[in-house]
């Protein structure tokens, strides 16, 4: 089995960041989708990677290039909000990219990655913070938890762990873990301080939230002996 920890660094400053990298855990090498360019992240093992927001933009390949430029080793992408097409597509394969990270299979079993017809792997997603505790117009079904133990503990049981097609890719916001987040009221009501100074709520440390979910995952990746690997590592290690 393999897990790729990968993050989103919507909303994070480099001195957020930075503070963020040194009180979380990461076990192993994780991928960081960014918006922009991280000096705190060169020189450390963790791949950066493309994350552009095409919110605004008419013309797409103009900021598919801008982002190349930015990462120009990179063979790995994913937009903001997933945003893609099939004509996007051609255009990061046209390019080089080898892989996206793109579509959402939440909690499903057996993920493995699967290549596209316009030539890059998309690796799915396997569990999304936010996907897990927002409930925007009641999207989830009536039974749905957020951070649900189960959908780490499954991912490691009937020896999954030795089952080397099987690879499960994890999406974590740092600003989620950074506060806590609990729901989406939470986020909203506290992602301003956050963004301006850096200040988490007082409520942060009370409640369970996607840190107490990421540290969990964390815990039971030691237990098992597993570490994250990058998603270019798991393309290569899966089509090897
Ligand atoms: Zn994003």
């Amino acid at each position: 089995m393999t897990i790729c920890l990968t993050f989103d660094t919507d909303h994070m400053s480099e001195v957020n960041l930075s503070k963020w990298l040194s009180s979380v855990e990461i076990e192993g090498c994780a991928t960081f989708y960014c918006g922009q360019k991280f000096d705190i992240l060169e020189g450390t093992k963790h791949l950066q990677a493309p994350h552009p927001d095409f919110a605004g933009k008419t013309n797409f390949i103009e900021l598919i290039d801008e982002y190349q430029k930015m990462f120009p080793s990179c063979k790995t992408w994913r937009s903001h909000s997933l945003l893609f097409s099939q004509s996007i597509c051609v255009e990061l394969f046209r390019r080089g990219y080898t892989s996206v990270s793109i579509s959402e299979q939440f909690g499903a079993q057996g993920i493995a990655p699967n290549r596209l017809p316009w030539g890059p792997v998309d690796m799915s997603i396997y569990y999304m913070d936010n996907s897990d505790f927002c409930n925007f117009n009641n999207m989830h079904n009536d039974d749905h938890v957020p951070f649900n133990r189960k959908i780490i503990d499954r991912i490691f049981e009937n020896g999954s762990v030795f089952d080397k097609k099987k690879v499960y890719v994890f999406d974590f916001h740092p600003i989620h873990i950074a506060l806590n987040t609990r729901s989406y009221g939470t986020y909203a009501a506290e992602r301003d301080a956050y963004k301006s100074d850096g200040a988490v709520s007082q409520d942060s440390a009370s409640r369970y939230g996607v840190k107490n979910f990421y540290n969990e995952l964390i815990a039971s990746m030691k237990e098992n002996s597993v570490e994250s690997i990058s998603i270019e590592q798991a393309v290569e290690e899966f089509y090897s």
